[in-house]
């Protein structure tokens, strides 16, 4: 049934592109929801950033904070800046339910690099039961199941689950604070343990902020047994921007 209600609505999405023919999300260009102009425009995140972290460093390497602190993060892959026209694509994915807007963005991300992680599975960051509820999707799972299906690997989005309290992050005054908020808030379902022992883990976020909640996040698969966990996030919101 939900394969039906999936193709009914693709199919109902095509037939109204071709009356009304869809416009970019963020210059409202017609032709398409994120026109070559917007996706040239946005910004890839540069090369001279923590590999755990992305904090801008003179060279590419892990930034003092990340050096000294066991962050269960062993590499996050960053594919944009936030702040350019991937940044509203994914707004409108989320909040303007553009749901088409998934395959569009899943098709963003660097899969020749992601590769070199020789990941053997690729999760989403889960919802909270609430939120899934009330937007009816995660957009993260959407762009991590395109993304699996272009690297030809694994993809699981029923193992890993958010069980603490949703917190908004924008209510948590300090960085750390939205850590301590968010630590212990996932956890791997035991039926699915098995599935992560020794296994290389690629974790897929729409934007990453803080980390405070893939590191939730891989916390929880590093209990689990997982022996890497890398972080594929489609754009990257440096901590320094929120200062
Ligand atoms: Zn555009
Ligand atoms: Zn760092």
């Amino acid at each position: 049934m939900p394969y039906l209600i999936t193709a009914l609505r693709e199919f109902t999405s095509s037939a109204m592109n071709l009356v009304f023919p869809p416009s970019c999300v963020h210059c409202s260009r017609e032709g398409s929801l994120l026109c070559h102009i917007c996706v040239a425009e946005s910004t890839p995140l540069l090369k001279n950033v923590c590999r755990k972290c992305a904090e801008p460093l003179a060279k590419a390497g892990t930034c003092a904070r990340c050096s000294t602190e066991k962050s269960p993060i062993d590499r996050l892959y960053g594919s944009f800046l936030y702040e350019t026209p991937v940044g509203s694509a994914i707004e409108a994915l989320k909040f303007d339910d553009v749901r088409s807007l998934g395959g569009v963005l899943g098709e963003m991300f660097d899969v020749e690099g992601l590769r070199r992680s020789d990941a053997d599975l690729i999760v989403p960051v889960p919802l909270h039961k609430s939120r899934l509820r009330s937007r009816g999707f995660n957009q993260s799972a959407v762009l991590a199941r395109r993304l699996a299906g272009r690297m030809d690997i694994e993809f699981r989005d029923d193992a890993l689950v958010r069980t603490g309290e949703r917190v908004p992050q924008s209510e948590q005054p300090t960085a750390l604070a939205r850590e301590r908020a968010m630590s212990g808030a996932f956890a791997v379902k035991s039926s699915s343990v098995a599935a992560f022992a020794d296994k290389r883990i690629l974790l897929v976020d729409d934007v990453f902020t803080t980390g405070s909640t893939v590191k939730a996040c891989a916390s929880a698969l590093k209990s689990a047994g997982a022996s890497w966990v890398g972080v594929a996030a489609l754009a990257v919101q440096p901590i320094g921007a929120l200062k």
